[in-house]
């Protein structure tokens, strides 16, 4: 076992200062059980906590660094940012190379407004779509995130047409009533949901690919039958990418699968480790904002020059020739070595992955919503996560979860994360 007295002792020192100890509540290993590591620095696919231990990271900031930690060029370009004026509540150039970038990448973006997080990216998406179709219903799957805002704190009741009951204190059931939530991948419900709801239908919004359950991809025609479908009944399509856009392919999951969604809200990777996130589409619809159009939405530090040079400078790196192959060969090669090693110590496992997005479950079957998810054995995930950390591996502290893959990483990092796993299997059977 590592020696991880610092992280204890901040941990301990940070519990009656912070609400346990945290700053985000999947930060504190809750789902795991145990106590959170304090990091004190990363460097390309590794970081190292307050103890000075080292770990390979497969959660990179729970997505936005697929650069790997303090990328050279983003370090570089945020010092020079920083040394010119951090902050001037007014346009600045670098927000319009943003705005270029992001509409140049993604197939469905004419225009785009810059926010500080993805919460806000979606939050306004919503109010927009309401105010563009003067419908107030929204439409989400279960067991996704779409951020923190009211309206998609909202799991459904057991019933599968069951309209939202709040999914946390404090969510007024007047805003949980305006939201249904659907099984992902499950057409004939959205379908049957529109039939009975679908002229008070603003918007179904959804990740294109699950990543906040594990990973769970869409089934094939999923996604254009849910275009098709909103189309059929003018309700919006948006398609929350924070995590999937500039991840699985440069445009996004809409370039991958060649989806033409209303909305696309945008965060983690254009911030390139800075507080950011983006909401963006057609022109006509975009135009409802203030302060061309009526609706409402601002931020003192949206489009902070901070931000925007690092994500700018994440972007460009993007573009080099092969990324997305590189990504996707290195987790290929993750994913085959997990499988066979568990094969080997008949572990059931079910392994699902979409570039460098991958999660597995602990489970026979397959994982395609929610409840196949929550088959998942979370205890023997939470001893493989154990093990795997004591190992030098850091895995991310709960089930439901991404495991990200960046350029940083290499093909030693995979070998040793394999060495590492084939004692955990082992370890698992002896459990
Ligand atoms: C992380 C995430 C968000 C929220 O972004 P924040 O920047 O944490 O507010 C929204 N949607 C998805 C799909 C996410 O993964």
């Amino acid at each position: 076992m590592k020696k991880t007295i610092q992280s204890e002792e901040l941990f301990q020192s940070s519990l009656h200062l912070m609400l346990g100890g945290v700053n985000s509540p999947a930060r504190a290993f809750k789902a795991v059980g145990g106590s959170p590591l304090f990091i004190s620095g990363g460097k390309g696919s590794s970081i190292v906590d307050a103890d000075g231990n080292q770990y390979i990271d497969y959660v990179c900031s729970w997505g936005p660094l697929i650069l790997g930690h303090a990328f050279p060029e983003v370090v570089r370009a945020i010092q020079e940012q920083a040394s010119k004026g951090t902050s001037f509540g007014a346009p600045t150039a670098l927000e319009k190379h943003m705005a270029q970038l992001i509409v140049d990448a993604v197939p469905s973006i004419e225009m785009v407004r810059m926010v500080n997080s993805g919460t806000e990216a979606t939050m306004s998406a919503i109010r927009l779509a309401r105010a563009y179709t003067k419908r107030n219903k929204i439409v989400k799957f279960e067991g996704s995130y779409h951020g923190h805002s009211d309206a998609f704190l909202i799991k459904a009741g057991s019933a599968a047409l069951t309209l939202g009951v709040p999914s946390s204190p404090g969510v007024p059931s007047s805003i949980a009533d305006m939201t249904i939530t659907a099984n992902y991948n499950d057409i004939e419900q959205v379908q049957k949901i529109f039939s009975e709801h679908g002229k008070d239908i603003a918007a179904v919004i959804i990740e294109p690919i699950a990543g906040n359950m594990g990973v769970i991809p869409p089934l094939p025609g999923f996604l254009k039958q849910l275009e098709d479908l909103t189309d059929q009944y003018q309700s919006l399509l948006i398609f929350d990418e924070v995590i999937t856009g500039f991840r699985v392919a440069y445009g996004g999951a809409q370039e991958l699968y060649g989806i033409n969604p209303d909305l696309t809200c945008l965060g983690k990777i254009i911030g390139g480790g800075m507080p950011v996130g983006a909401y963006g589409g057609k022109r006509e619809i975009m135009e409802q904002m203030a302060p061309v159009g009526p609706v409402f939405q601002a931020g003192t530090l949206s489009g902070n020059p901070i931000a925007m040079i690092a994500g700018i400078t994440t972007l460009e790196a993007l573009k080099a020739p092969g990324i997305y192959n590189n990504l996707d060969s290195l987790a290929a090669k993750l994913e085959k070595g997990l499988k066979e090693q568990a094969n080997e110590a008949g572990i059931k496992i079910c392994i699902n992955r979409e570039g460098s997005m991958m999660c597995p479950f602990f489970t026979s079957g397959q994982v395609r919503d929610f409840s196949s998810a929550t088959t998942s054995s979370t205890d023997q995930y939470n001893l493989f996560f154990w093990e795997m950390l004591k190992q030098g591996i850091y895995f991310p502290p709960s089930q439901f979860e991404t495991f990200f893959i960046s350029l940083a990483h290499t093909e030693k990092d995979i070998e040793q994360t394999l060495k590492a796993s084939k004692i955990t299997f082992q370890a698992l059977l002896s459990k």
